[in-house]
Order: structure tokens, then C-alpha cells, then sequence
């Protein structure tokens, strides 16, 4: 292989993950070629109810800026400072995400991914599109099409939760470990439109959440005014998709239980018949590659339910890991890939369970007065001793703390916690000097 060749990386998917990636490598000098199995999204039309605005927070802005991307996003990135949560009776509650000033931020997938594509080209990037990878040859790090084989020095996976390059890694090598998880839960998207003159008919910079126990609905700001609902729900049952057959139906449902919403959605029913009604799954497998020849990184290594919203975060500190190890190790892949999953693995297995237990809690817990009561005393802790306490979200979304020490660290604050709520009285006493001091023993024992 000459030297021209050893330089030859090849990507599957020009997804996030992908598009980013390539912006690293082709900084470091490789010549970067991406087969996307899709059209050129910067000449199409998006499918509607395909997720289109993504939480945007520090893990992932962090790998934005290592590629040089970041104030061009910024620009089009609304900040959300914290939840509104609505009620049954459509009354509001508020909760700030972190302290003044920190925020997630709503972002569409769209415009995220072409401007990273674009700029993947101006580095050197071939993308191209239409090209849906069949198979890998892990032995030679060759990918094949329906008309063809390319090769390259190393192939890259990443082809989201449904990778080829990971199947390839299941069919074809010993002591692959492999589980996936669907939740009972689907998701469909639907859309609140922006108001008179491009105006926000709700609270503009929060992510509002109607919480109902069994199900969810949710909704982010878009740049035009309007806001992308997502309904988390269960896909048989009483109150399910398949329980809503009819736009009678539809609409019934939803003026029980999401009442304040209906009147901002003139397209419910067609919106909820016509969009597709998405599955959730958690993928973990191991190892991420084989020899120097494949490496998996973003969902096809580490799909996760997206709860947390951190799936896409996750995998743009996977690229920013990725490139200092690029750093570390040059040329030398195997070296790379054995160290890159090893590092990630445990985090990405953190992430993928905080995820889930951000489902349950968004799902039962998030609008129950005992847990706002909760999240006022975990705030007032970390005011107070920011040092000693810091909350598990903050942790996981304002912070480079490995998910993996997140994690633990979050377990051990829950317990605590668990505590402190069971103390009699504590609506009426939680920020007494008595339970703060219980609080600082807890964590010092
Ligand atoms: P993908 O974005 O899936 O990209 C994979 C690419 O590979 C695609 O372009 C695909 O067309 C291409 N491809 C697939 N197969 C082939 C093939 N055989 N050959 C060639 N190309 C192929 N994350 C967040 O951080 N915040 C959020 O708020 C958030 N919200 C979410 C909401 C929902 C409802 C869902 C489902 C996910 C959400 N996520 C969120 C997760 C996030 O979407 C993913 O983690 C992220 O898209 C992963 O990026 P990726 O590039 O690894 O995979």
C-alpha cells in the first residue's frame, strides 16, 4: 500500500456522527470518502415526522468546536433554559435545567447535518449519496454496493443503529457480544405551527413536557415559530397507537389528556395518521472493531433510547475522543480502535441506562410535586455546596464528567435522596439547616 493509500479512510453513513467524523480526519491530512444511503439532503425535501430538532448540549458542542462548526450552528440553535411542564388542567410549572445561563439547545437534524456535510466538503470530503453499503469485508476493509467494491486502508461504521458494518461484525467474527432492547413505547411526531408573523404560541426558550404516567408528549422550539411535538407511547393498550383508530378517536384522546394543547395543533389527526410511528431501541455490542481494519462509532456502536437527548451528543464526543487518539496514535489504527472502545464502551453503556432511567422519570415522576420538591432541594444543595453536589442532569449535560462516573455518581445522590424525601414534614422544612446537614453527612459517609 502506498502512502496515498494508507491515507484512504472509508465512511458508511453521512449522518451526524459520519458528517463530524470526516471533518476530523480530513483536518488530519486523510482522504475521506462517505457512502450515504440517502439523497443529498441539501436537495431534498425532509420527510416529515423523522425527528427533526435534536437537544443540543455541551458534549455536543464541544465536538462542533473541535471542527470548527460551532458558531455556524449557534446561529441557528434556539437555547432552551428548562422545562415547562403542563398539567392535566393545562396549568404551567417551570424548572430550570441548570444554573443562569446554562442551557440545551433545539436544533434541526436538518440543518445540522448539511452544514456539517458542506463543510466535510470544503475539508476535501467526497460524499456520495445514493449508495447503500450491502456488505463488509472486515479481512480487507472493503465495503460493496449494488454496482460495486471500494476499499480503503480503514472503514469506518457509521451507519446508525441499523449498521451493515456491525452486522458484518456479528456474522463474520467469534465472541461478538450483541444485545438490542425495544422499549413498548413508540413515538410519533406532530406539529404545533408558529403563530401570527412567525410567533412562538407557547414559551419559546423551554422544552415543554406533558407528563401522564404511562406516556408523554413533548415539544421543542423551531426557528420558524413552530414547535415539533414527539409523543412517547405505548404501542398496545389502553390508551395506545393501537387503540386510536379513528380522527375521532385521535382527537378525544387528546382533549383528555393533553387538553391546552389541541387548539395549537390544526393538523393533529392528519399529522397522526400520515407520520410514521417510530420504534425505540437500545443497542450494545462488543468490541466496536476489527483489527485496523473497522471501527463503529455513533449509534451503530451505542444505539440509545433518547431520553437523556444525548444519543447524538454521545456520539460527537465519541469524534472528539476519536481525534485525540488520532493524536496519540497517528497511523497506527489498531492501536486507535482497541483504545477508542475501550474508553467509550463503559461510557456509552452509562449513557444508554442514565437514558432509560430519564425515560421513567420524565414519564412518572417529572410532574409529581414530591419530585419538584426534590430538584428544589438537589438545587439549593448545589448553590450552596456546589463542590459537593452537583445534579445528575448537570452532570450528564453541562459537563465533561465521563457518563460512566455520572452514572455512579447519580445512583449514589438518588439513594440519598430517597432519604431525605421520606423525612417527616419535609415539604415544610426541606431547606432547614436539619436536612441540609443530613444531606452533607450522607454524602461524606
Ligand atoms: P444516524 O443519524 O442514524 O446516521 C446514520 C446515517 O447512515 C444515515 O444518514 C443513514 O442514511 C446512513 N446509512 C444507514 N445505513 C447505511 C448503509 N447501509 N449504507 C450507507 N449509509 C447508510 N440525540 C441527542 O443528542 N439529542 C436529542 O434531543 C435527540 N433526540 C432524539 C429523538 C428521537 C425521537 C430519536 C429517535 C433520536 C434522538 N436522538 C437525540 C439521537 C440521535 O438522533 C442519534 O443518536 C444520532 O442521530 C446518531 O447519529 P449517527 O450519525 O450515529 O446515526
Amino acid at each position: 500500500m502506498n502512502k496515498e493509500e494508507s491515507k484512504k479512510i472509508i465512511i458508511l453513513g453521512a449522518g451526524l456522527v459520519g458528517s463530524l467524523l470526516s471533518i476530523y480526519l480530513a483536518k488530519r491530512g486523510y482522504t475521506v470518502h462517505i457512502y450515504e444511503r440517502r439523497a443529498d439532503m441539501r436537495k431534498e425535501s425532509m420527510s416529515a415526522g423523522r425527528s427533526i430538532n435534536l437537544a443540543l448540549s455541551d458534549r455536543g458542542w464541544r465536538g462542533l468546536k473541535g471542527a470548527g462548526i460551532e458558531e455556524e450552528i449557534r446561529k441557528v440553535a434556539i437555547p432552551m433554559h428548562g422545562r415547562v411542564m403542563h398539567n392535566i388542567k393545562g396549568e404551567l410549572a417551570q424548572q430550570p435545567y441548570g444554573e443562569v445561563g446554562q442551557s440545551i439547545y433545539a436544533t434541526s437534524r436538518g440543518i445540522l447535518n448539511c452544514v456539517m456535510m458542506t463543510e466535510a466538503e470544503k475539508q476535501g470530503v467526497t460524499i456520495s449519496f445514493n449508495e447503500r453499503c450491502l456488505n463488509v469485508d472486515l479481512e480487507n476493509a472493503t465495503a460493496t454496493f449494488s454496482d460495486k467494491k471500494v476499499y480503503g486502508k480503514a472503514i469506518i461504521g457509521t451507519d446508525g443503529a441499523f449498521s451493515v458494518a456491525r452486522l458484518q461484525l456479528m456474522l463474520a467474527t467469534d465472541r461478538f457480544e450483541y444485545s438490542q432492547h425495544y422499549l413498548q413505547h413508540g413515538y410519533k411526531e406532530l406539529l404545533i405551527p408558529p403563530g401570527e408573523n412567525n410567533s412562538f404560541l407557547m414559551e419559546k426558550n423551554a422544552l415543554h413536557i406533558w407528563p401522564r404516567g404511562g406516556y408523554m408528549l413533548i415539544a421543542l422550539p423551531n426557528l420558524d415559530g413552530s414547535f415539533t411535538c414527539t409523543l412517547f407511547f405505548p404501542f398496545e393498550g389502553d390508551d395506545s397507537f393501537a387503540s386510536i383508530k379513528t380522527k375521532e378517536d385521535c382527537t378525544n384522546f387528546f382533549k383528555r389528556v393533553f387538553p391546552d394543547v389541541v387548539p395549537l395543533m390544526p393538523t393533529l389527526t392528519e399529522d397522526f395518521f400520515n407520520n410514521p410511528t417510530g420504534s425505540l431501541v437500545t443497542v450494545k455490542c462488543f468490541p466496536w472493531s476489527h483489527k485496523d481494519k473497522l471501527c463503529l462509532i455513533g449509534d451503530a456502536a451505542h444505539a440509545i433510547v433518547p431520553f437523556y437527548g444525548q444519543g447524538m451528543n454521545c456520539g460527537f464526543e465519541d469524534c472528539v475522543v476519536f481525534d485525540q487518539l488520532l493524536e496519540k496514535h497517528g497511523d497506527n489504527w489498531s492501536a486507535l480502535f482497541a483504545e477508542f472502545q475501550q474508553a467509550r464502551k463503559p461510557n456509552s453503556d452509562a449513557i444508554a441506562e442514565l437514558a432509560y432511567l430519564n425515560f421513567i422519570e420524565m414519564r412518572d415522576r417529572v410532574g409529581s410535586a414530591q419530585f419538584l420538591l426534590q430538584k428544589k432541594i438537589e438545587a439549593r444543595m448545589h448553590q450552596k455546596y456546589p463542590k459537593q453536589w452537583l445534579p445528575l442532569y448537570s452532570q450528564v449535560t453541562f459537563s465533561e464528567i465521563p457518563y460512566s462516573d455520572a452514572l455512579s455518581n447519580g445512583l449514589r445522590q438518588e439513594e440519598i435522596m430517597k432519604k431525605i424525601m421520606l423525612l417527616p414534614d419535609i415539604e415544610n422544612k426541606w431547606d432547614s439547616e436539619d436536612v441540609e446537614a443530613m444531606i452533607l453527612k450522607h454524602i461524606s459517609i
